[in-house]
């Protein structure tokens, strides 16, 4: 396949940067390419200039079920003759709410809201209630969304707004320890007697997608138990990908607040917290939760649908079977391009980049891979039909099959030729 030229995105970009900065309407699509799609279909994306590309983006992950899954799309189109939004309950709610609390299996309740960075600081908020303390321990390199209290990057070791504009006394409110590391976390929890919470990304899927060492979970639950301190879990990547109940089934540690988002709802904007009744029965008086949108009847017919779903037709072998044969077609053939890619994490989500092949556990790990140069090679790999993110993590869906290994094979060893 030869290099894609793309005349109609090209225009439509321009139009874009017109019309809103640098084209985009998040800042995380500024790093990739300028196409313009025009639709997607099971693990496919069709951009404007006629050429298809096999997506391991899926959307930074929600569409979990490929794009456009029928049964979702059907229920949603179904579902919305009732009507979008009420101020009020709805018929749809109580069945949403069943299945999910079914198919985590440790929660008592839960909330639905919109995005995961808003239904983060829910959790925090609640463990700061419940626990009459100001604080929140989070890990070095985590993204828990784009808010002034947790996006930061890490400069000598010192948490550092990422954004200008933000206040850099909000991320005063937490203290930050490197992942997979119990020792530190013990230490912080030992000197400082204002914290109300530890959030953790169970698997840290943002930052070179490093999984939890065997115990360091488990570690983590224990000293949050020994100093009365809320465990939250942000499977907002995790939740119902990694299995049905997520990183807690996968892992076997139970959280005591989590949050869900992406691969809940096919595709559709819906956040949930979910825990144990003690905490959230808080929010039905002292602590505020809100949203226009909140369990919205297409957020509700989407979450019943895709749950369902994955309730009936457990896609995670498959899932699982893909992805280990595409990380190892990837290794074969960087390695038969003399390419210095490497690859970690976990089948249904992994992260390839260039540099030394040595498994990170944190976040300072990242400082020895070339992020950059993959960066570029995520443009290359667009221009030979395979949509990834540029920052290196790659998500596989249901939908990907024996065809679209074939394909993206076929596709990377091309990219791979023309970036050696
Ligand atoms: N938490 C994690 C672990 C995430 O990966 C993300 C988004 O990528 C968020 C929170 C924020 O979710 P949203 O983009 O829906 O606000």
């Amino acid at each position: 396949m030869s290099t894609l030229t793309r005349a109609r995105s090209a225009e439509l970009f321009e139009r874009a940067c017109s019309l809103t900065p640098g084209g985009v309407h998040s800042n995380v699509r500024l790093a990739s390419p300028p196409v313009f799609f025009e639709r997607g279909s099971g693990a496919w994306l069709y951009d404007t200039d006629g050429h298809d590309y096999v997506d391991y983006l899926l959307g930074q992950g929600p569409n979990f079920l490929g794009h456009a899954p029928p049964s979702v799309t059907e229920a949603v189109a179904r579902e919305m003759r009732r009507g979008s939004v009420f101020g009020a309950q709805h018929v749809l709610e109580n069945q949403a709410g069943e299945l999910l609390l079914d198919s985590l299996g440790w929660a008592d309740k839960v909330r639905f809201g919109v995005t995961g960075t808003e239904t983060d600081q829910a959790a925090l908020r609640l463990a700061r209630a419940a626990t009459g303390r100001t604080k929140f321990v989070r890990c070095g390199g985590a993204y828990h969304g784009w808010l002034d209290n947790v996006l930061s990057t890490t400069v000598d070791g010192q948490s550092e707004p990422a954004s200008a504009g933000q206040l850099p006394h909000h991320l005063q409110d937490s203290y930050v320890v490197p992942f997979n590391d119990a020792a530190a976390l013990d230490t912080v929890l030992t000197e400082h007697d204002d914290i109300a919470a530890v959030i953790v990304e169970p698997v840290m899927c943002n930052t070179g997608v490093i999984p939890p060492v065997p115990g360091y979970l488990e570690n983590v639950r224990r000293l949050c138990d020994q100093r009365g301190v809320v465990l939250i879990f942000d499977e907002v990547i995790t939740g119902f990908r990694l299995a049905l109940g997520g990183a807690a089934e996968r892992f076997g540690v139970t959280p005591d607040l989590a949050v869900y988002g992406k691969a809940m709802a096919g595709g559709w904007p819906v956040a949930a917290l979910a825990g144990k009744a003690s905490l959230m029965d808080m929010l039905a008086g002292a602590v505020t939760h809100a949203g226009t949108f909140n369990s919205s009847i297409p957020a509700c017919a989407a979450v019943i649908a895709s749950l369902s779903l994955l309730r009936e037709h457990p896609p995670y072998a498959g899932v699982e079977a893909h992805g280990s044969k595409l990380m190892e077609s990837i290794e074969k053939l960087a390695a038969r391009h003399g390419v210095p890619l490497r690859i970690q994490g976990l089948p249904a989500a992994f992260h390839v980049s260039f540099g030394d092949s040595e498994v990170i556990h944190d976040h300072t790990g990242l400082a020895k891979l070339d992020l950059a140069g993959y960066a570029e090679f995520a443009k290359t790999l667009a221009n030979h039909g395979v949509w990834v993110a540029p920052r290196g993590v790659w998500y596989v869906s249901a939908a990907h099959g024996d065809d679209e290994l074939r394909a993206a094979t076929e596709r990377i060893d091309a990219a791979l030729a023309s970036h050696a």
